[in-house]
């Protein structure tokens, strides 16, 4: 089953509304200059909760074939959650993606590690997909313990999820020690990783279900690595910190994943 590629772009904390105005506008101008085929890659952005607002105007304005999300997502409906924000509202934006478990989440906000099925749960409720991050550090893959350890992660949710919700996630196989440093997994780790996972789920539910679901690669993707990545046969994407702020730079990376 052939899967389409996503290329998202994960700005983190980076932006403001102004400035994501002008990345999104000149992003949909590079992109239909080269002629971009969306229909054969998914380009997405997930800027921070502030900006989320004007993307959507952007792209409902101009007609953008752009896709966009949040980075975080709070596991109540609503209330008094003071700074919490809920699926319904993320959703409400046209927002198609949520990252979950990213793993700056899981070191700085400590209290999402522990609700990442509920987080899963209510991205899916409110009609947008998971990308759920696992990965392990530096000192798993010194054990040797990288497979076990994201397969573990994945585990941990899909085992409380239904088939149809599995389907719907989208996996971003993140090693920790690759994320911002330069270091990128070889594309053979990062395919061994990314097998492991679908090999996981075919075991859970079946081959359907593992066919189905899109595993992303991230962590010091570039332009020079894209490419070789995108060869493997289970890696079907990138989510791209660092070199999402480069507008060239992520067009160059949208471009080799089309
Ligand atoms: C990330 O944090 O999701 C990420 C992939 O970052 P970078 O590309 O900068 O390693």
């Amino acid at each position: 089953m052939a899967r389409k590629p996503l290329v998202a772009g994960n700005w983190k904390m980076n932006f403001d509304h102004l400035e994501a105005t002008y990345f999104v506008q000149k992003l949909a101008w590079m992109l239909r200059d080269a002629h971009f085929d969306y229909r054969k890659c998914e380009v997405a952005l997930l800027p921070s909760f502030t900006s989320l607002r004007s993307v959507q105007v952007l792209v409902e304005a101009d007609n953008l074939h752009l896709k966009y999300g949040a980075q975080a997502v709070s596991v109540t409906s609503q209330g008094a959650f003071t700074g919490d924000v809920s699926a319904d509202m993320i959703a409400h934006l046209g927002c198609s993606y949520v990252i979950v478990g990213h793993s700056e989440r899981r070191k700085y906000h400590p209290k999402d590690d522990a609700n990442i099925v509920d987080q899963v749960r209510a991205v899916l409720a409110a009609g947008m997909q998971p990308i759920l991050c696992v990965g392990e550090s530096f000192e798993e893959r010194r054990q040797g313990i990288e497979l076990e350890f994201a397969v573990g992660q994945v585990h941990d949710v899909t085992r409380d999820l239904s088939e149809d919700e599995t389907k719907q996630l989208i996996i971003g196989y993140e090693p920790v020690w690759a994320i911002g440093s330069g270091m990128v997994a070889t594309p053979e780790s990062a395919q061994d990783a990314a097998r492991a996972i679908r090999d996981h789920i075919r075991l859970t539910f079946d081959t359907h279900v593992a066919q189905s679901v899109r595993i992303i690669y991230g962590g010091s993707v570039t332009s020079k690595n894209a490419a070789q990545l995108l060869s493997e046969p289970d890696v079907d994407g990138f989510l791209v910190g660092g070199a999402s702020l480069d507008v060239n730079e992520f067009t160059n990376i949208a471009r080799i994943a089309e």
